[in-house]
């Protein structure tokens, strides 16, 4: 009804002209909302297992961010996005039954995405035998709250924003920023140098996707952006969001009322180089949300069509599943990290449990209208899945996050699995999983990906 009468009104006032008005003959409605996450107290901070004490000051405020997208034949998406670390499964499992029950949100229809930042607090059992195992239990009972906490605010947010759903215009678009460095060249002296010269080793992608709501007034009312870096310019103790934080401040004080949410792509084995600074976060920031401003100048495709979402849980191999001998022996590690994880599985093997020989690993894949798939992937996703998958759905269409849902693991190509190091095996002790991946990960991941992408509606 309100889709006609406006199609209508637009009519008149241009009188016999036939300009389209293709967000009206779509149907759309789009709702967003944010609240902010910062800790008030301190707490152990995520990311780095070289930190000693809790957060000390501020930067900048961490937030969840919520956009609720509605096609004209009422079937609803909720992504939700996070300036945290990383979500596990102990918190994304009930903040999804509760979207369940009040909402009515199937868990297809729910992305709860992370911007990865390393300056923000301990979020539960991620990372698990990097901090919560580790800390004290002052500092345990703090990482608890706050989760609990958490949980409540996310399924707030999300309802706030589906109470602000309304008729909207969407469309999408791509810019480009290049501070993404493969870490490849971590230890590089002059990266700039070697970026200038085009000498930098290893594959990135330097996209940034761009969807843009914008109300029946042409108002710009929500700026969805990914990019797939690493948000670790800084390692201190201030609560910071970090680069993509100062982007999205950045763009909502350019476009007032505007809620600008960002997550992160497939960026696990690429850094902000150089870093350490914090007007390199700040520069980082403002460089995304030019790349932003750009993407926003150029031929934005408007969204036909309808939503469909896609959701599947995997099992996904691990290589080998230590015996119970392995793990005794692994409980008197000088590596405290080893010793803790095998202490977990100590205690579980003692209680009766089994070690896993697979974890359950969630693809999600969506269709916002015939024109672009958005996928999400769990863990921390090396840039080959995002380069491949969209090379085989078409790069002008398709947007690959990871962080997604259940941040379980680094998830390395067969590739990244072959050359081994940190994001091929070496990370798996820090979240807590007995073994590195079986070698059949991308074929398993990239399969699940194509059966899972829903058809067009
Ligand atoms: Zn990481």
């Amino acid at each position: 009804m309100l889709r006609r009468s406006f199609s209508l009104g637009c009519c008149l006032l241009l009188g016999l002209v036939a300009l389209p008005c293709p967000a009206m003959a779509e149907g759309w409605k789009a709702g967003a909302a944010k609240q902010k996450i910062t800790p008030p107290e301190p707490m152990w901070m995520a990311g780095y297992g070289s930190r000693n004490h809790a957060s000390t000051g501020f930067l900048n405020d961490l937030w969840a961010k919520a956009l609720v997208l509605e096609d004209a034949k009422g079937a609803r998406v909720a992504i939700v996005t996070l300036d945290l670390v990383g979500i596990g499964r102990d918190l994304a499992d009930p903040i999804c039954d509760q979207l369940q029950k009040k909402f009515d949100l199937n868990r297809s229809n729910v992305a709860l995405c992370c911007s990865h930042t390393h300056s923000g607090p301990v979020v539960g059992r991620n990372l698990r035998t990097l901090h919560y195992d580790l800390v004290d239990a002052r500092q345990q009972k703090l990482i608890d709250r706050y989760a609990e906490h958490l949980r409540e605010m996310i399924v707030d947010v999300v309802g706030r924003a589906i109470d602000a759903l309304a008729p909207s215009q969407i469309s999408w678009g791509q810019g480009t920023a290049t501070f993404a460095v493969n870490r490849r060249n971590n230890k590089e002296p002059d990266v700039p140098r070697l970026r200038a010269e085009g000498q930098l080793a290893g594959p990135v992608d330097h996209d940034v996707p761009v969807l843009k709501v914008t109300d029946l007034g042409r108002k710009t009312t929500a700026l969805l952006i990914g990019y797939a870096c690493h948000a670790t310019v800084l390692d201190g103790y201030d609560w910071s969001s970090d680069y993509p934080g100062f982007a999205q401040s950045e763009l909502e004080q350019q476009n007032p009322g505007c809620t600008a949410l960002f997550f992160a792509g497939c960026g696990a084995d690429q850094n902000p180089l150089p870093r350490r600074r914090v007007e390199l976060a700040r520069q980082y920031g403002h460089d995304l949300a030019a790349a932003v401003g750009a993407a926003l100048k150029s031929q934005m495709k408007p969204l036909a069509g309808n939503l469909a979402a896609g959701f599947t849980e995997i099992p996904l191999d691990l290589a080998k599943v230590p015996t119970k001998e392995e793990i005794e022996q692994d409980t008197k590690s000088a590596d405290r990290y080893v010793a803790a994880r095998a202490r977990l599985y100590h205690d579980r093997l003692s209680a009766g449990q089994t070690v896993p020989a697979t974890y359950s690993y969630p693809v999600q894949v969506w269709r916002l209208g015939s024109e672009l798939v958005l996928v999400t992937l769990g863990g921390e996703v090396v840039v080959d899945y995002a380069l491949r998958i969209k090379q085989d759905m078409g790069p002008a269409n398709t947007w690959v996050a990871g962080y997604a849902n259940d941040v379980m693991a680094y998830i390395p190509s067969r590739r990244v699995l072959t050359e081994g190091g940190y994001e091929g095996g070496g990370a798996m002790v820090y979240y807590s999983l007995p073994s590195p991946w079986a070698p059949t990960i991308e074929k398993t991941i990239l399969d699940a990906v194509r059966t899972t992408t829903p058809p067009v509606r």
